[in-house]
């Protein structure tokens, strides 16, 4: 099969959607792999280990467009991406369609088949093409918390590893999922005194297992939550109620509890913030602050470590795209239904029916595309 990898266009965008590991192990599959010039040189993949590895450079995205039967990105396409997709094609990459109407109606005009990464799944329950980059934000939570608890950043000038003879920072996690765990983990390495919540017990008793009395776990209510606030230095916001808008945890009113310069990370951005006060912001201006608390509420937070991101997001994506590529896509959707829960769109009908119910459209059933051909 040609595969193709363009450079991501999406502003401030250095994540690519494959690394030369993941070109070598096509191209011994049998597979012809097309890569834009310069796709991974924002990250220190460059051009000549692409081609080392078995690589055809290609100089224009167009060229990707026009030749490859699968195109492997990382953000949705963009306009003058989906316009050029067209019937036959293959599309893996991150997608979101729900809130994204425009991009949902262009790739149903292009005909193209595609695969969102995060409705793909596991069999535990999960979503393993998100999970690596929540793993990333948890992880990064506690750096960015960190810094901004410095004075000069606004904070209360606490290192939360405290030294001998002081006491280290207090860090309260809320909600003990990929990134909860993520970041306490990262947290309990700096020698913080962490305390992660959730509302799930089974949750609870893993994190317990896993990280014995170094970890302080509690039953999320709003008691428990009143009573951390007031001691805590760094609040990681990482709750998630799949398919809805974040619980809001902490009201403005509960700000008062928490010392002047406390820092609030609040990872659950992405789904509308679990403090009330928060909103969305960048890595060019992470931060602003109400009533004295230091609020971090970047949305793609993976972003900024993206060399990181991309090994992170290629490990589990590679999998899938070989599978893909050795099979065909009907063939190795029928073979697994976690990949195939990953198809949204396919010649011209909508087949998640969340996206189909978010706009309004009608759709088509997994079973009856795949019953097809
Ligand atoms: P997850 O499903 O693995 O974990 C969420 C946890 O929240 C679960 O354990 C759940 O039991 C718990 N929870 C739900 N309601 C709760 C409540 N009221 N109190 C306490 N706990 C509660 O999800 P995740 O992968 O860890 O993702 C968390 C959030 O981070 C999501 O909104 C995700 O989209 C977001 N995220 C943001 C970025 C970013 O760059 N900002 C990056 C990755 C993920």
């Amino acid at each position: 099969m040609d595969i193709g990898v363009p450079r991501e266009i999406k502003n401030n965008e250095y994540r690519v959607g494959m690394t030369p590991g993941g070109v070598k192990e096509l191209v011994r599959d049998g597979h012809r792999v097309l890569v834009q010039c310069g796709a991974g040189s924002g990250i220190g993949l460059l051009d000549e280990d692409y081609a080392a590895a078995g690589a055809e450079l290609v100089p224009e995205a167009s060229d990707i467009f026009a030749r490859a039967e699968m195109v492997i990105k990382v953000k949705e396409p963009q306009p003058e991406e989906y316009r050029q997709l067209r019937s036959g094609q293959l599309l893996f990459t991150y997608l979101h369609l729900a809130p994204d109407l425009a991009q949902t109606r262009g790739l149903l005009k292009s005909g193209c088949t595609a695969i969102a990464y995060e409705t793909v799944t596991d069999a535990r329950g999960g979503l393993p093409l998100l999970a690596p980059m929540s793993e990333v934000a948890g992880r990064m939570a506690v750096q960015a918390g960190a810094h901004c608890l410095e004075k000069a950043q606004g904070g209360r000038g606490v290192l939360l590893g405290g030294v001998p003879g002081v006491a280290p920072g207090r860090v309260l996690v809320l909600g003990g999922g990929v990134v909860g765990i993520n970041a306490a983990r990262m947290a309990l390495g700096l020698g913080a005194d962490v305390t992660i919540l959730d509302k799930s017990l089974n949750r609870l008793k893993e994190l317990d297992s896993l990280y014995g009395p170094g970890l302080k776990t509690l039953y999320s209510t709003t008691d428990n939550i009143e009573f951390e606030l007031a001691r805590s230095d760094l609040v990681i916001g990482a709750v998630l109620i799949p398919g809805a808008a974040a619980p809001r945890l902490v009201t403005r009113d509960m700000l008062k509890l928490l010392p002047q310069g406390a820092v609030l990370v609040d990872v659950a951005i992405d789904q509308g913030g679990c403090f009330e006060t928060s909103h969305a912001t960048t890595h060019r201006q992470p931060t602003f602050e109400v009533d004295g608390i230091v609020h971090y509420c970047v949305a793609n937070m993976p972003g900024a470590v993206a060399r990181t991101s991309t090994f992170a997001l290629t490990n589990a994506t590679l999998p899938f795209i070989q599978a893909l590529a050795n099979l065909g896509w009907r063939q190795a959707l029928q073979q697994d239904q976690h990949l195939a829960n990953g198809l949204n769109v396919h010649q011209g009908n909508i087949t998640c029916q969340a996206v189909a119910e978010a706009h309004a459209l009608d759709h088509t059933p997994l079973a009856q595309v795949l019953a097809r051909g």
